[in-house]
This record gives structure tokens, sequence and C-alpha cells, in this order.
């Protein structure tokens, strides 16, 4: 069964004491998307037909720069340039700057953020919102996000270690609420709401606490007392929030 793969690094990320165990798997795959992409892939025909055309958002851009393999690097983005170039000659030769005389063509695409009005802007907007890491990313994340109703829906005892952990961040918490629209039946997204709802509000008021305190301890009367679980309140503070992880060094290539 196709969910297998998956079963054990979830079930890892569970075990892994940490604020979001989505958050968990997020960092494992964009490590292993480096590793993948700057080991040998960006070598393949197939991948490089993609990145190509795909390209890199700024926020992979910067990892990948942070990861090492300059040569491998600069490959890709040649390539990607040689099509970008010829897109934007031809972008440029379609360009009215009379309003209205060239639509935005990519008004109906199911574009993040606003929208552009003029259509040079949208279609540097829809360049920068196409990334093959996070395309490739995307993928491999909604299986475990699949796999997670899965063993919800079957597996009591892991049902039971959702409610032993610690939730998730706010940003993946709304994945998961997201993702319950279409994988729960009415009945089955009402147990998730009693089950997520006050596991979410314990834990954020956990890291609340866990801050307050924190800022206590700046405070002299309360300099001898214990730190509790505070002292890394602040990158727990940012990560419970939209996720991630603040304090994480980069992540280079194992040469
Ligand atoms: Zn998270
Ligand atoms: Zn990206």
């Amino acid at each position: 069964m196709k969910e297998t793969l998956y079963t054990i690094p979830l079930n890892d990320a569970f075990h892994a004491d940490d604020e979001c165990p989505f958050c968990f798997i997020e960092r494992n795959l964009e490590q292993n998307s480096l590793d993948f992409i700057l080991g040998t892939a960006y070598m393949e025909s197939d991948i490089r037909e993609a990145t190509d055309k795909k390209g890199f958002c700024r926020a992979h851009l910067k990892q990948m720069y942070d990861y090492g393999n300059a040569l491998g690097n600069a490959l890709m983005l040649k390539t990607h340039y040689m099509r970008l170039n010829q897109e934007m000659k031809e972008q440029m030769e379609r360009y009215s700057p009379q309003k209205g005389a060239f639509k935005n063509p990519f008004k109906k695409t199911a574009l993040t953020g606003t929208q552009r009005e003029n259509a040079m802007a949208a279609w540097i907007q829809a360049k920068e919102n196409s990334c093959y890491v996070c395309e490739y990313n995307r993928n491999t994340y909604d299986r475990y996000l699949d796999t997670f109703f899965y063993m919800y829906k079957k597996d009591p005892a892991f049902k039971d270690m959702v409610k032993e952990s610690k939730g998730f961040c706010l940003h993946h918490f709304g994945e998961l609420m997201e993702a319950s629209e279409s994988k729960l039946s009415d009945k089955e997204k009402k147990e998730f709401c009693e089950i997520l709802f006050p596991l979410m509000e314990q834990n954020m008021k956990r890291v609340e606490e866990d801050l307050s305190w924190f800022v206590n301890k700046f405070d002299y009367r309360y300099k001898d007392q214990d730190w509790k679980n505070s002292r890394d309140a602040v990158p727990r503070g940012m990560q419970k929030l939209h996720g991630g992880y603040p304090a994480d060094l980069p992540y280079k290539e194992n040469k």
C-alpha cells in the first residue's frame, strides 16, 4: 500500500516532540529536495527541462545558494535564463503600454496574493510564484497530508498520538482544517474539531506562558528562578505562529 511509504516518517515526526509535526516533515522535505536537486538531479535532462521551465522562488534561491554547489547552481540558472530571456522578449513584443490593450492573461489562474493590473507585472508575478522546489515539496507534502487522514481514520493509536501531541503551528493547523473538508465526513469533522481545537488552545496558551516566563527572567526579581521551558521560547513562539525554524542554520551540502 502506497501510504506505508509515508507512515514511518509521519510517526517519527509525531515522536520528535516538536511544536509541529508538519513543520518537522516540511524541514526534512526541504533538505531532501536540496540534496536531490543539487546532488546529481540537475544533470538529468528531464529535471533540467522542468527547472528551466519552472524556475525558483526567492526563498529557495536563497536556500540553494546557502547549500553550496556553485557549479550546479550556475548550470541550472544558465539554462533557465536562456528560456526566461526568450519568454521576456516575447512578452515585451506583445506588451502595449496603452491601458487594456493587452489584458492580463494570468488573471484567472490560481496565484497567491493580489493580482497585478499591469500585464508585464503579472507575467513577472507568475514567474516569482513558479518554483520547481516548491512544487516538488508540495507534491510529497500532500502525500503526508493524505497519510495523516488515512491513519487518523484507520488507526486509534495514531489518533491517541495526535491527542497527546503538542498540536501544530498555526500555519499547519490551517492546512489540516482545509484538508479536513475533503478528507472527512461531517460527523468525522465534528470529532476532529473536538480533538484539535482544545489541543491548539492548550498548546498556544503553553507557548504564550513560556514567552511570559522568558520575559520575567529579564526582571531581577526572577533572576535566580529556574528558566523552566522558556529558554527557547522565542524560536518556538515564532515557529508556532507561521511554521519553520527561525533558529536553524542554513542547510549545506555535505562535502
Ligand atoms: Zn508547522
Ligand atoms: Zn520555492
